[in-house]
């Protein structure tokens, strides 16, 4: 039941009903924009949220009004008690979905669909076996395509992240679309983000103009849909018409959509971040472990809110490394 005290109101007057849950630091692929090659520290075991404290904890956020969980990583899946997660958080009143890599997603399939997980996103960055090979530092191209296959033969609702960099995959939008054809599935373009020790540079990026460039010379105008955005969506969606699946680009470097932001992210350490992009983060694990209410640091947290990309709302403060380096990596905060 709602709480009508509001702690997830931000002084922008924006309401968090989202949280993404980030359940481990670690991962079996290492994609280059999201970690440093030779890895990032990680938190030891007893640092981490067991799966009973991610449940008190994501009890009290449902309390006060989030209704969506999505589970994160790192890779989600590779975290050992993933099915007693997925049972515990399915038993509050959340839409729950997961964003993975799909390289053992095979094996969840029936534990995914029991917990009543309808919308898994999975990264794919290139269509191309070589670059998938190079972008992930792993060979495990086959079995990410058989399972996106997989997924939408079982009647999930699938949505494929291709994070896009130029002169590496910008060459594969149209094959992109196109795998939409006969494909009832949504391929979100993402814009690169700067995340500590990513390598990110603003020449690096493909953004959203440059990808409509890409359609607008390979399909006429009367073949281009654009489709309504769900509220509180993060990307642009559109459609080739007559096409089974649709694509949608997500512009958090060139067209943020921070006005209607209703997430926060607690990571898998148990801090809350509220923004993807901010340096400061609020210690919910060690309040829950000195028996202590998590709710004031939550409230505190979602007060401090700043209004556009944890402060960096200018696209020079984004290039300023010294800004984004006090960030985390990406792998651990979870997309
Ligand atoms: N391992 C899972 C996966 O890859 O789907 C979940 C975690 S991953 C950190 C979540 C999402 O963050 C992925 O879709 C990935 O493409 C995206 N991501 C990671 N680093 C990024 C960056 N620098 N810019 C944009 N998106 C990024
Ligand atoms: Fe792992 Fe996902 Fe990061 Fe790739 S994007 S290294 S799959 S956490």
């Amino acid at each position: 039941m709602k709480d009508n005290s509001e702690i997830l109101r931000d002084a922008y007057g924006r309401d968090h009903a989202y949280l993404r849950i980030s359940l481990i630091e670690r991962c079996n692929l290492r994609c280059s924009y999201c970690m440093p090659e030779a890895g990032v520290p990680l938190s030891p075991k007893s640092h981490l949220m067991t799966y009973e404290e991610i449940y008190d904890i994501a009890k009290i956020f449902v309390k006060h009004g989030v209704n969506k969980i999505r589970l994160t990583g790192g890779e989600p899946l590779i975290r050992k008690d993933i099915p007693i997660i997925l049972e515990k958080l399915a038993a509050l009143p959340v839409e729950l979905s997961i964003t993975s890599n799909a390289v053992i997603i095979h094996k969840f399939i029936d534990v995914l669909k029991e917990n009543g997980v309808k919308s898994i996103n999975v990264s794919l960055d290139s269509l191309d076996r070589a670059k998938f090979k190079q972008i992930t530092r792993r060979d495990q191209f086959d079995i990410v395509y058989k399972n996106i296959l997989l997924l939408v033969k079982k009647g999930f609702n699938v949505k494929v992240n291709a994070v896009l960099m130029k002169g590496f995959n910008d060459n594969e939008i149209i094959d992109f679309i196109n795998f939409t054809k006969d494909l009832p599935i949504s391929v979100r373009f993402i814009e690169f983000m700067p995340f500590d020790g990513n390598k990110w540079d603003l020449s690096k990026m493909v953004s959203y103009a440059e990808v409509m460039n890409y359609v607008n010379k390979t399909f006429t105008e009367d073949k281009i849909e654009r489709l309504q955005d769900a509220p509180n969506d993060t990307s642009k969606n559109y459609k080739i018409k007559g096409y089974k699946g649709s694509f949608a680009i997500i512009s958090s470097v060139t067209n943020p959509f921070c006005d209607s932001c209703n997430r926060l992210r607690l990571t898998a350490n148990g801090q809350l971040k509220n923004c993807l992009f901010s340096a400061t983060e609020s210690d919910l694990l060690t309040t829950l472990r000195a028996g202590k209410s998590i709710e004031p640091v939550i409230q505190k947290a979602v007060q401090a809110k700043l209004k556009v990309r944890g402060g960096m709302d200018t696209l020079a403060k984004l290039q300023e490394p010294k800004l984004h380096n006090n960030n985390r990596s990406m792998i651990t905060i979870g997309g």
